[in-house]
């Protein structure tokens, strides 16, 4: 695999697609066990999660649903500059057990701003499934669950996350050049 291009920023690759096949095979198994007679409800956060979403859920093997969600952020209101609020989850997930499936957890202010959201619901328990995980940028108290993939602090595009809202169809993870 070569170096890529997306506008103003080189990339190179990282980590390729059967490194990412077995990671979520292997997280999929411990769901599939942990979470076995739960019918659990895995909400898909849009846009980056979605091929991550696609790949997990083909692997689950249990009673389970799927939906998806989006978060909407607002800026300049109050003081914390940024409000964000769920949009397009119908269902109601009461008493239920969720599993939240995102592409990457880095400072982790979206995964906790979605936790808050979702726990105002009711639900029995709250789980947090995703692609990549950040440990080191990590600035809330939120506990992943299912982390595929650790990696250092680093940009990286591709497998449904994108720079710049473009590289989501790479099939395999690149890592900014510096
Ligand atoms: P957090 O709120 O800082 O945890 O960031 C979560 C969101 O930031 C993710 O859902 C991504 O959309 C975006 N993000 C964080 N790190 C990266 C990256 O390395 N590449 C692309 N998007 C990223």
């Amino acid at each position: 695999m070569d170096t890529i291009q997306i506008k103003d920023k080189t990339f190179k690759p990282y980590i390729n697609r059967e490194k990412i096949r077995l990671a979520i095979g292997e997280i999929a198994a411990r769901i599939n066990e942990e979470l076995a007679g739960k019918n659990p409800l895995f909400i898909c956060v849009l846009n980056g999660a979605f091929v991550f979403a696609s790949d997990l859920y083909r692997e689950i093997k249990i009673e389970s649903e799927i939906t998806f969600m989006r978060m909407k952020s607002y800026s300049g209101t109050e003081t914390t500059g940024s409000v964000k609020e769920i949009q397009g989850l119908n269902e109601d997930i009461k008493d239920r057990t969720v599993v939240i499936v995102e592409d990457i957890v880095d400072t982790g202010y979206t995964i906790q701003h979605i936790i808050n959201e979702l726990s105002r619901r009711g639900p029995k328990e709250i789980r947090v499934a995703t692609l990549l995980f950040k440990p080191q940028a990590l600035k809330c108290d939120i506990s992943v669950d299912y982390a595929a993939l650790e990696i250092p602090n680093a940009f990286i595009v591709g497998y449904g996350l994108d720079y710049d809202e473009q590289g989501r169809n790479l099939k395999d993870i690149y890592v900014i050049t510096e």
